[in-house]
């Protein structure tokens, strides 16, 4: 049984980071910057106006209420034609280029307009409401560095400094599968004679997309090691990383862990975790081989502790594990003090900011509905085997769903 971080490290130093293309924005949610991004001018690239207003000069403005005549009008997107000159004032719409002379913007709101005139009704000081060039971005400054992953608002700053198709690292394709005689799929009626629908190809599939990485999904494959023999040597023709669930641990029709000594290297079999002991990594014609344990759980903490810090890796992220805050167990557990142990939780901060979590609901490996349930897994390191309620663990944040409902926020 090899030590979690052991393991983690293996897994780790075998995967490298995929080549550099260059991607179009809109293909880039959740890809990896290969190189830092530096802005190649001022953003904004002009001064403009913060507010819909009226361009002052200040001196103009001291005593209030003071009449200014309105001299032009400026639209975002267009040129001022004149100039603010002393007892002059021009309005300008939000985004707008600021006219020569303007030293700040005094909003409609603070304003009274007849015929020609504005009546400025507050004193403001210099700068006010104007976006100076360069305010958000000044030309020059690495706005993001490489590794860092692309959400919505880094899509939009690159948008906007002109950066239409960044050098990223190409998405890892992924080939799925699964394994167990027992499995059929989704859409079937029947279960009797002891089968089940695959539940676990729809929850890897989620979480490789997540990831940034593309599924190619090779199916159920059963037990059958002729079948698992020509599925792995086709995964291995055309995919980046290979991941299966089931088939690795004790029992008489694991034919996973065999295949892969004939087929391939294995570089370990167990992991010092609970759940997802039974944990296989090696490769297939070099191909990274990721064989998940069967139990629904044991594959959602595998893929989380293994398959996802992995493809990240391959993305070229810089950040490949979640984040963890210290927090609360609110009611206990005792747990195998041999294995690093995720018991899945439902953690939130309280009304001071402290973390709090509790159990989702069963913790066998089988108990998928506790691991939807889950928002959080509280860590439990090796060496300890009883962790008192109340007491302060680690815990490790997979997903920030919304949870406050209408009712909550907005009353009614
Ligand atoms: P195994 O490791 O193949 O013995 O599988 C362990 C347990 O997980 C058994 O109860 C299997 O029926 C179950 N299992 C295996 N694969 C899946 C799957 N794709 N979806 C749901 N349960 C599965
Ligand atoms: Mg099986």
């Amino acid at each position: 049984m090899k030590p979690l971080g052991e393991a983690q490290a293996v897994v780790l130093d075998t995967v490298s980071p995929l080549p550099v293309v260059s991607v179009p924005l809109g293909e880039c949610l959740g890809l990896a910057l290969a190189e830092a991004v530096v802005a190649g001018h001022d953003l904004p690239p002009f001064a403009n106006s913060a507010v819909d207003g009226y361009a002052v000069r200040v001196g103009d403005v001291v005593a209030v209420p003071v009449e200014l005549h309105v001299v032009g009008n400026v639209a975002a997107g267009s040129v001022p034609l004149t100039a603010v000159t002393p007892g002059s004032a021009v309005k300008v719409m939000t985004g707008a280029l600021l006219p020569d002379g303007a030293e700040a913007v005094v909003r409609v709101e603070d304003t009274e307009t007849a015929d020609g005139v504005v009546r400025i009704l507050v004193s403001v000081p210099s700068g006010l409401a104007i976006r100076p060039a360069g305010g958000d971005v000044p030309a020059g400054t690495e706005v993001m560095a490489a590794g860092e992953r692309l959400a919505a608002a880094h899509l939009g700053v690159l948008a906007s400094l002109g950066v239409s198709a960044p050098r990223v690292r190409r998405r890892p394709v992924v080939a799925l599968l699964s394994t167990g005689d027992e499995l059929v799929p989704v859409e079937t009626v029947d279960l009797s004679g002891g089968l089940i629908r695959d539940a676990n190809r729809s929850t890897l599939a989620a979480l490789i997309t997540d990831a940034g990485a593309v599924v190619v999904d090779h199916g159920i494959v059963g037990d059958d090691p002729q079948r698992l023999r020509r599925v792995l040597d086709e995964a291995a023709g055309s995919a980046d990383v290979i991941v299966s669930s089931g088939g690795v641990s004790m029992g008489d029709h694991d034919v996973v862990k065999e295949m892969l000594i004939d087929l391939g290297t294995v570089d370990f079999w167990q992991v010092a975790m609970q759940p997802a002991k039974p944990l296989g990594f090696g490769s297939v014609d070099g191909v990274p081989f990721f064989g998940l344990p069967g139990n629904p759980v044991s594959v959602y903490v595998a893929f989380e502790q293994f398959v996802r810090p992995a493809l990240l890796t391959m993305l070229g992220a810089a950040a490949v594990f979640r984040p963890r805050v210290r927090g609360v167990l609110d009611d206990g557990a005792s747990t195998d003090p041999a294995k690093t142990v995720f018991l899945r939780t439902v953690a939130a901060p309280d009304p001071t900011g402290a973390w709090h979590a509790r159990s989702a609901g069963g913790q066998a490996s089988n108990v998928l509905s506790a691991m939807a349930a889950a928002n959080a897994f509280a860590v439990i390191p090796v060496g300890c085997s009883d962790v008192a309620a109340g007491a302060a663990v680690d815990l490790e944040l997979f997903t920030v769903p919304s949870t406050r409902t209408r009712r909550e926020v907005l009353g009614g």
